[in-house]
């Protein structure tokens, strides 16, 4: 039987994955992208820490994730199974205090990469840069190389080229027209895992870059935990990305946060009110300086002095988001192939010869090493899908 062909446009961490695993079954695999080098975004991920996926068990994992499609692809290559590829290509890995997975210290996200790619030229996968993809039928795939113009016919077609956030790193988003050309249904590309811009920022700038540690966030009736970062513009950080999806929905209204959520509103009363000043009274319940000066810029002489509003303040300050961050600032994006143009197995229902993987997918996931699990796993169940199909 002759060797099959698959052609595999995107090499970040979706389409390298698929790739790799098919080498391994003996594929013939020839990998495209219109960079000059491979897993641009990828990279960037690993700036200040690069967070692969989480340790949590599968039932939390799996919550996470907003489609089923993607949480079957988990159920087939989950964190473990991530965590020892990883290690087969000689990346060692270990669990952060919050849970979140890295790679030991010392091993930087290019030596990673590089790994991979290691591998993936050992396997004899093919390497093409400076490709990019234009057009495509169910037999062949065509690019613009400069003023080239490349065909390559393939036996199956995986498209991986990631959403549409920071397109410096070639997530440009520009394959959406072709496919919709084609009558394949694509959602409109929004932000996610984004800042908000806040209304009356401008008193708040002398803080920024500061960390709030430790707050609760409420949104409707979405509540989040964590650390909260100020920018020049709002606020960035976990909890804030949690709680997009429900301010995507109908973008009005506030969220609070609860500086002090292991303190009941009475309990901080009691303190405020016995103590010889309001901020000595914040600082008796360790309330950090950054959040002492936080509430100063944002309250009047009055309210700072009153025990009850202040305390009710500390317990639920509201913040009025105005808008996401511009979408080529943000971590992720949702939109691109919708998932009813695809096959429970990520095939194309129009192209049954085509596969879709990674981040051109419309799901959705938070920060915490999930995006980039999301990403492996729909790689692997279009590897899986190739195997079952294969004649
Ligand atoms: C600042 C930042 C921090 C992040 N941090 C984390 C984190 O800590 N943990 C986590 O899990 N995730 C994180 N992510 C998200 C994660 O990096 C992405 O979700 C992931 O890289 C998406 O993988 P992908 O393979 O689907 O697509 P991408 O990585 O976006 O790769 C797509 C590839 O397709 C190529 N391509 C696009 N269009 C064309 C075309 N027309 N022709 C040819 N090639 C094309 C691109 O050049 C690119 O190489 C972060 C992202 C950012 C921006």
């Amino acid at each position: 039987m002759s060797q099959k062909k698959v052609c595999i446009v995107g090499m970040g961490p979706a389409g390298l994955m698929a790739g790799t695993i098919l080498l391994e079954q003996g594929f013939e695999v020839q990998f495209f992208d219109h960079k000059k080098a491979a897993g641009r975004k990828f990279l960037v991920a690993g700036h200040g820490g690069f967070n692969l996926t989480h340790s949590e068990p599968i039932e939390a994992f799996l919550e996470k994730y907003n489609h089923q499609f993607i949480q079957s692809a988990i159920q087939q290559f989950d964190n473990s199974a991530w965590i020892n590829f990883l290690e087969k290509i000689g990346i060692q890995t270990y669990i952060g205090s919050s849970g979140k997975i890295f790679p030991v210290k010392g091993i930087k996200p290019i030596e990673v990469l590089s790994a991979w790619m290691d591998r993936i030229k050992k396997l004899g996968g093919i390497l093409h840069f400076s490709h990019k993809f234009i057009d495509f039928s169910d037999k062949e795939v065509v690019f613009t190389k400069g003023i080239q113009e490349i065909k390559c016919d393939f036996d199956y077609l995986i498209l991986a080229m990631g959403g549409s956030s920071w397109k410096k790193t070639g997530s440009t988003g520009e394959w959406k027209t072709i496919l919709e050309d084609k009558k394949i249904v694509c959602e409109p590309f929004e932000a996610s895992n984004s800042g908000f811009e806040l209304e009356n920022w401008n008193e708040i700038n002398s803080l920024e870059g500061q960390t709030i540690k430790n707050i609760e966030i409420t949104y409707n009736s979405t509540k989040k935990t964590g650390d909260i970062v100020i920018s020049n513009y709002g606020l960035e950080g976990a909890p804030i990305y949690f709680i997009n999806k429900e301010f995507r929905k109908d973008r009005e209204g506030y969220f609070t946060v609860d500086f002090k959520p292991s303190k009941t509103i009475e309990e901080i009363k009691n303190v405020l009110k016995k103590s010889k000043n309001k901020t000595d009274g914040l600082r008796k319940m360790n309330v950090s300086k950054t959040v002492i000066q936080f509430i100063k810029l944002r309250t009047t002489k009055e309210e700072y002095s009153s025990s009850n509003i202040l305390a009710e303040i500390l317990k639920g300050m509201k913040f009025y988001p105005t808008s996401l961050r511009p979408i080529d600032e943000v971590i992720s994006t949702i939109g691109g192939v919708s998932m009813e143009s695809i096959t429970n197995e990520f095939q194309l229902i129009n192209y049954p010869t085509i596969f879709v993987c990674g981040e051109m997918l419309d799901w959705d996931a938070p920060t915490g090493g999930y995006l980039i699990q999301g990403c492996v796993s729909s790689g692997y169940a279009v590897s899986t899908s190739i195997l079952n199909n294969k004649k």
